[in-house]
């Protein structure tokens, strides 16, 4: 008898929080706050469509940091001198 007491209420009080959700989303914001997200997350998805890779050619004097190891290698290797990861 009991369990079946506690058992309605979690239903109800789940029901209850299916019928308010629209109201938290509104109450709390939560509806602005993902708009805000989506446009946002456009506008970097335009962003990096806009922007190019670097070139090699274009940092031919300068010295390149490995991301597999951080090694600092100078420009004119095409390969981690530490792990011979290519330079990309
Ligand atoms: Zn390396």
């Amino acid at each position: 008898m009991e369990i079946l007491v506690i058992i309605s209420i979690i239903a109800v009080s789940g029901v209850i929080i299916l019928l308010l959700r629209e109201f938290n989303c509104w109450y709390l914001k939560i509806n602005e706050r993902i708009q805000l997200l989506k446009s946002i997350d456009a506008k970097l998805g335009q962003l990096s469509l806009e922007k190019e890779s670097p070139k090699p050619e274009q940092y031919k004097n300068h010295t390149w940091v490995c991301p597999k190891c951080g090694m600092i290698n100078p420009p004119e290797n095409l390969a981690c001198t530490k792990c011979k990861q290519k330079y990309t």
